[in-house]
């Protein structure tokens, strides 16, 4: 599985999905937009000329060029490109309209689970009230305190973003360092993102604005207001990839996460490799199986 193999089935996948959702849901929270990306010098400017005919590279630029092209808005003196195939979603208003939605057919429950409820035998779960062949965990992080799943190296990545109100900033996303990108509603805009390893402290941080701040203010040139600062903690595994499968032990406990820092991006397409493999129609693609990291189970340690 090839970086530019792997984006050419993503990317196109994901668009339909979040339009598909978008139809289901009778809501619009997906806005496609290209990225420009200004660059920081005449030598980056050259070795991204020479590469953009690369085939695995050519699907994603919408343009390049040599000298300004947003000039009154960012700094952008040697040019730049313009990535296409990208865009922004409102993660929680997509998040919002699905749990709406389940809770409409009583699929739905927001409470803590509690793991010394559930039991596991080889052809059914039963938690609470509830019955089902399968149970598969999306834990994010917290995968590190769920007992048949502690043993994977999930790591946390702790990230800080801002909303803000700017006025005749153009419709594309901005990135070089951080983003700052439209949300679809007037004026508005997010900007982010820090990386915070090795802290799971909950809350927003003025560390994290004051980077946000002084490293947008070297990209984008006009004023901005900060209406809100958002955090999260993004589940990372050594390799990049996401974690998909069963527990060594318990076929039918199920794993989905290590989404990293490309959940939106890569949770269509996986969540319906999942999906495939759960039928018994495809399997999981080494890379992104939890076979890779079969060796650091070890049952006595572990459920
Ligand atoms: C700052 C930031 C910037 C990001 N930027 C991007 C981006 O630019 N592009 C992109 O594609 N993605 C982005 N992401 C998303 C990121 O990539 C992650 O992949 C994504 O958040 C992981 O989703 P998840 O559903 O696996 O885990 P999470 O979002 O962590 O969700 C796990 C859920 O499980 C719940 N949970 C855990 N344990 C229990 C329990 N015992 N009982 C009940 N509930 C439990 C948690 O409360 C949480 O709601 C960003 C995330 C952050 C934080």
């Amino acid at each position: 599985m090839t970086k530019s193999w792997l984006a050419d089935l993503i990317f196109p996948f994901l668009f339909d999905f979040y339009k598909d959702s978008e139809n289901l849901l009778n809501k619009r929270f997906f806005f496609p937009q290209s990225i420009y990306r200004p660059f920081i010098s005449v030598e980056e400017q050259n070795e991204w000329v020479a590469q953009s005919g690369d085939v695995s590279i050519k699907n994603f630029v919408e343009n390049i060029f040599l000298s300004s092209a947003f000039g009154l808005v960012a700094n952008d003196p040697f040019g730049g490109i313009v990535i296409k195939q990208s865009g922004y979603v409102n993660v929680k208003l997509f998040m919002q309209r699905v749990s709406g939605l389940l809770m409409e057919k009583h699929s739905y429950r927001e409470e803590y689970f509690d793991f010394k409820k559930l039991e596991t035998g080889s052809d059914k779960i039963i938690y609470q009230d509830l019955e089902a062949t399968n149970i598969i965990f999306c834990d994010g992080f917290r995968a590190t305190e769920n007992p048949f799943f502690n043993w994977l190296p999930i790591r946390p990545l702790k990230g800080e973003t801002l909303s803000v109100f700017a006025k005749e900033i153009p419709d594309i996303i901005f990135n070089r360092g951080v983003y700052l990108a439209p949300t679809g509603r007037e004026n508005s805009y997010v900007i982010g993102a820090t990386y915070q390893p090795g802290t799971t402290n909950e809350g927003i941080t003025s560390e994290a604005r004051v980077e946000l701040e002084e490293k947008v203010a070297k990209l984008i040139k006009m004023p901005f207001e900060i209406d809100h600062q958002y955090w999260g903690i993004r589940p990372t595994t050594p390799d990049r990839r996401p974690i998909l499968g069963s527990h060594p032990r318990y076929k039918n406990v199920i794993i989905f996460n290590g989404l990293g820092t490309k959940g939106v991006s890569l949770a269509p397409y996986f969540s319906n490799v999942l999906m495939g493999w759960m039928k018994g129609e495809i399997e999981i693609p080494k890379e992104v199986n939890i076979e890779r990291f079969k060796a650091l189970y070890s049952g006595s340690s572990s459920v």
